[in-house]
C-alpha cells in the first residue's frame, strides 16, 4: 500500500526488498562451498539497515560486516542472532561497544592487537578477525606480521581469531594480476592459522572464481544491485529505484539558452522539464548535462526515464533543481507533478555514475534525507 506521504512525495526511493533477497542468495550460490555475509555499511549503502538486515536475515544471511561499532550497536537489534564485524576495528575507549553488543572487531595493525588483547584481560574472552593486508596497503597486518604472531609462542591462548581476512584491490578488474598475487600472500598467510576461517573476495571476488571464496565472502554492491566488475553486464537486479518530481514545463526557443552559466543551449524549440532533485540529493553536480568540467571529457551528461523514454540532463544540476530535455516525447505527454525516474528499473544507477565519473556505491551512498523511502517485496 502506498500512503498518501509516498503518493504526494517530491523526491521518492523505492527498495525492492525481494531483489535484494535475490541478490544475497545468488551471491551465497555463486559463493561454492563458502557462506556468504552480506555488508551493511553505511546505512546498508544508504538503502536503510532497518529493512535491509532482517530483509538479508531471512533470506538465510548470518554474517554482517559494518564499518565501526556505532553502526554494529544499530544493528545489533535488527539481527540478535547474527555475527556482527566491525571492520574499523577497536579504539581504546569504544570497548564497551563490543562486550555490551557482542561485537567481532577486525584488528587492523599491532597497535589495535594491544588494545583488543588489554580488553581480553580486563572483560574475558571475545571473538575477533585478523586483517592481513595482501597488497591494497591500505588496513591489515603485513603478511609476515601476521604469520609471526602465529608462531610466537608467547601468543595468549586467549587470542584466538575467527576468522583471518584480506582485501583484494582490483577484485573489479579480473584480468589484474594483482588478484593472483594477493590471492598467493593470503594463502602464506592463512596457512599459518591451520583451521581458522578466512575470508578474501568482495563482491568482484566473488567473482573471480573458486579459489577466491576460502570460508567466507562479503558481498556489499551486488547485493545492492550495483556492478561488480567492469566491462560486463551487471548479473544483479535493480534494488533501488530513485524518482524525482517535475515542478514545471517550459518552452525553450531555438537558439535560447537555461541554468546556471546558460549552460544549456537549443537549437531548435525545446521543451524543458524542471525537476525537484539536484546535488543535495546525491544527484551529483558532475552529471550535468552540460557547464561542467567533466563534460570536456565525456560529452554526456546523465539520463532520466520518463514516459517509456530517455531523456537528457541538460545544464546544470543545482542543489534542488535539475533540468531535462523532453522534446522528444509527445507534446503534453510531459505534465507537471509527473515522476521522472533517475536510476533504478531502467537506468542503471551505474550508468548515471558513470555520467559523473563515479561509481554506483557512491551514489547509492549519498542519496541523502530527502527521499520519501518506501519498502516494497514480502520477507
Ligand atoms: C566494503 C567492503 C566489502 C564489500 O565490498 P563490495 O565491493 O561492495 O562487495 C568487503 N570487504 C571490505 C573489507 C569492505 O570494506
Amino acid at each position: 500500500m502506498l500512503s498518501p506521504e509516498f503518493l504526494s512525495a517530491s523526491n521518492r526511493l523505492t527498495v525492492d526488498l525481494n531483489a535484494l533477497a535475490d541478490n544475497w542468495r545468488s551471491m551465497n550460490a555463486r559463493s561454492g562451498k563458502a557462506r556468504a555475509a552480506a555488508v551493511l555499511k553505511a546505512d546498508a549503502y544508504g538503502l536503510g539497515i532497518d529493512e535491509a538486515a532482517p530483509a538479508l536475515y531471512a533470506s538465510g544471511a548470518r554474517d554482517f560486516f559494518v564499518a565501526n561499532a556505532e553502526e554494529g550497536a544499530d544493528l545489533r537489534p535488527l539481527v540478535p542472532e547474527a555475527r556482527i564485524y566491525i571492520l574499523a576495528g577497536m579504539w581504546p575507549g569504544n570497548e564497551p561497544l563490543f562486550f555490551d553488543n557482542d561485537l567481532v572487531p577486525v584488528i587492523n595493525s599491532e597497535e589495535q592487537l594491544a588494545v583488543f588483547m588489554a580488553a581480553l584481560s580486563e572483560r574475558g574472552d571475545h571473538p575477533c578477525v585478523l586483517h592481513v593486508d595482501t597488497g591494497m596497503n591500505r588496513l591489515g597486518l603485513t603478511v609476515e606480521e601476521a604469520v609471526a604472531l602465529a608462531n610466537d609462542p608467547a601468543r595468549p591462548a586467549s587470542f584466538s581469531p575467527v576468522l583471518i581476512m584480506s582485501h583484494l584491490a582490483c577484485a573489479d578488474d579480473p584480468g589484474n594480476p594483482l588478484n593472483d598475487y594477493q590471492l598467493r600472500r593470503f594463502r602464506e598467510a592463512t596457512g599459518a592459522f591451520e583451521g581458522v576461517d578466512a575470508s578474501l573476495a568482495n563482491s568482484g571476488g566473488v567473482f573471480l572464481g573458486n579459489d577466491y571464496h576460502f570460508e567466507l565472502t562479503r558481498p556489499g554492491i551486488a547485493v545492492y544491485g550495483g556492478e561488480a566488475v567492469n566491462d560486463v553486464v551487471n548479473p544483479m537486479k535493480p534494488v533501488v529505484t530513485a524518482e524525482a518530481r517535475i515542478i514545471q514545463v517550459r518552452t525553450v526557443v531555438s537558439g535560447g539558452h537555461a541554468s546556471y552559466g546558460a549552460s544549456a543551449r537549443f537549437n531548435r524549440d525545446s521543451r524543458i522539464a524542471t525537476v525537484a532533485v539536484g546535488y543535495a540529493d546525491g544527484y551529483h553536480r558532475s552529471v550535468s548535462g552540460g557547464g561542467v568540467t567533466l563534460r570536456q571529457a565525456t560529452p554526456s551528461g546523465a539520463f532520466g526515464f520518463l514516459h517509456g523514454q530517455k531523456v537528457p540532463h541538460v545544464g546544470r544540476v543545482t542543489m534542488d533543481l535539475s533540468l531535462f530535455d523532453v522534446t522528444d516525447l509527445p507534446e503534453n505527454a510531459v505534465r507537471p507533478g509527473d515522476y521522472i525516474e533517475l536510476f533504478g528499473r531502467h537506468i542503471a544507477v551505474d550508468d548515471v555514475a558513470r555520467a559523473g565519473g563515479t561509481i554506483g556505491y557512491e551514489m547509492l551512498t549519498s542519496l541523502g534525507r530527502r527521499y520519501e523511502r518506501h519498502y516494497v517485496g514480502a520477507v
